[in-house]
């Protein structure tokens, strides 16, 4: 009996383990596992170019994780090896992963892949202090489906500092993203320095109060809040989400959300202000106007911006622009008048087609939320549909490009429980996590032909509601990791229990970081 008794532990234990090892998110898309095991243990050399950032940095997460210090070498005779290998040069993502009894291969044809066949092996080893760690051999051959796997983040309404955005993309590329749509400006601050015009940031960075509590309590504090990035700063961020394979969009807001921009230089509004940056949330009816000066201004921004972003998208906003202003301004109607526009609709569309000529002039191409629509797409545009699938679909029957990130599965600034009563205030909705993991990027109402064009898509972290970084931590945390693997293209809404499981063993790994995330799907 007391054999017994071993035996079933030892078996449950080994079933355990091989529970955890499979904990692997986002999934990959094929795992074939055979006979032994590898034993990662001080011995083990990484067997990789000395200088590699990725043999460094799974040197570092190894480290941190086990607290074995493993040597990198490009030429070594250890038994133990974890080598990075690289076939050939491509943008390709896909990577295969070997665990044999000796070795660990990670090959790829780019170091973009390798670094993904590293998230994959690091999610594979247990984050507790171990001198000796056994891995089941197995081979993985992964890649993704969607091209855009993105996360955006709010830093008009709170600013949040470097160090935290830098930690943003680590959670990134811990689950395989490569985009992060970065919205530096809006009514609320404008958050990127431009040396031509100074007082964007010694004016627009600064509100002399904000919103407290609920939006319709209508309460403010009067204490000046704000901050921006320097060019210096936004530099060594590009770098570090660059090393991870993360590309950052900028996105700069036109013509509307402007107030900030506008309480800075006044004179590119339709009546001239005064204005001050915006303390309320929501939309402001003064907004760029389109004249001559305007776009210069604009231009001698995006210079700036297309400068430091090396993007090929770069975001320039054009959501919620009302049209009270234009409709009596003498500047926009004698816009209209010359350029034959029907309505301010179409002058929208002007405005949008103007600047995606100057952009486009530098070699990049814009993208916009999906009023861009409205009044006639610019001829090159790709479209971000956030307000349902609708514009996305409708851009894509068009041939734009599209990136889907509609408020119903993609916007983290909604609550994760049905009754929010104990949960910190949120903007409204209800986005859970089994809700994020049933979104399907492509329509059905898209052909074959026309579902090429879904780039991807993303989740929106709007951050009226959302203070700290701790805070957005708990919006993105796990609803981000669910939309990993559906834009990675192995989920399976009717096997949700399954991804559960794995993300609740996940949970750990924020334990020990220190991460704070939402507990909502235990309950
Ligand atoms: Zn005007």
């Amino acid at each position: 009996m007391f054999k017994l008794k071993i035996l079933l532990l030892l078996v449950f234990a080994n079933f355990t383990f091989s529970q955890n090892e499979l904990a692997l998110i986002p999934k990959p898309s094929e795992v074939k596992f055979s006979e032994g095991n590898f034993v990662l243990n001080k011995k083990t050399v990484i067997h990789a170019d000395e200088n590699s950032f990725e043999a460094k940095y799974l040197q570092r997460v190894i480290k941190e994780k086990t607290g074995l210090e493993l040597k990198i070498s490009s030429i070594t005779k250890s038994k133990s090896k974890i080598y990075l290998g690289k076939t050939f040069d491509s943008n390709r993502e896909s990577y295969s992963l070997t665990i044999d009894k000796y070795d660990v291969n990670i090959i790829s044809n780019s170091y973009k892949g390798q670094f993904y066949g590293i998230q994959t092996f690091l999610q594979l080893i247990p984050s507790e202090k171990k001198e000796s760690i056994n891995l089941s051999c197995l081979n993985i051959s992964d890649q993704p489906k969607y091209a855009w796997r993105g996360m955006h983040l709010d830093c008009s309404r709170h600013f949040f500092p470097k160090d935290f955005v830098k930690k943003y993309i680590d959670y990134l590329a811990m689950y395989k993203f490569n985009t992060f749509h970065w919205h530096l400006t809006d009514d609320q601050g404008w958050r990127i320095e431009i040396k031509k015009y100074p007082k964007l940031t010694e004016i627009g960075a600064w509100r002399n109060g904000s919103m407290i509590g609920r939006y319709d309590d209508k309460k403010f504090d009067d204490k000046r809040y704000g901050g921006f990035y320097t060019q210096e700063e936004i530099k060594e961020i590009i770098a570090y989400a660059t090393e991870r394979y993360i590309t950052i969009v900028p996105e700069i807001e036109m013509p509307g959300h402007a107030i900030a921009a506008l309480a800075a230089y006044p004179e590119y509004s339709c009546t001239g202000g005064p204005f001050e940056v915006g303390k309320i949330w929501g939309v402001y009816d003064d907004v760029f106007c389109p004249k001559d000066e305007t776009f210069t201004f604009l231009e001698n921004i995006l210079t700036e911006v297309i400068d430091l972003f090396p993007s090929e998208y770069i975001h320039i906003g054009g959501d919620e622009c009302p049209k009270t202003r234009w409709k009596v301004c003498p500047h926009c109607q004698k816009r209209m008048k010359d350029e034959n526009l029907k309505d301010e609709h179409e002058l929208q569309s002007y405005f949008i087609q103007r600047i995606e000529k100057f952009v486009n002039s530098k070699g990049r191409k814009i993208i916009g939320w999906d009023e861009i629509l409205e009044g006639g797409l610019a001829p090159n545009a790709a479209v971000m549909s956030w307000r349902g699938t609708e514009g996305g679909i409708a851009a894509a029957k068009q041939k734009h490009f599209v990136v889907m990130s509609p408020g119903s599965h993609c916007y983290f600034d909604h609550y994760q429980v049905a009754d929010p009563k104990n949960e910190p205030i949120a903007i409204g909705g209800f986005t859970s996590v089994e809700k994020v993991y049933s979104f399907n990027p492509t329509p059905k109402e898209l052909s074959p032909e026309e579902a090429k064009y879904i780039l991807g898509a993303q989740a929106n972290v709007w951050s009226e509601y959302i203070l700290s970084p701790e805070h957005i931590e708990y919006m993105i945390f796990p609803r981000m990791v669910a939309l990993s693997e559906v834009l990675w293209g192995t989920s399976n809404s009717e096997n949700y229990l399954d991804f559960k499981n794995r993300l609740v063993q996940h949970f750990k790994i924020y334990d020990k970081k220190g991460i704070n995330y939402s507990k909502a799907i235990l309950k």
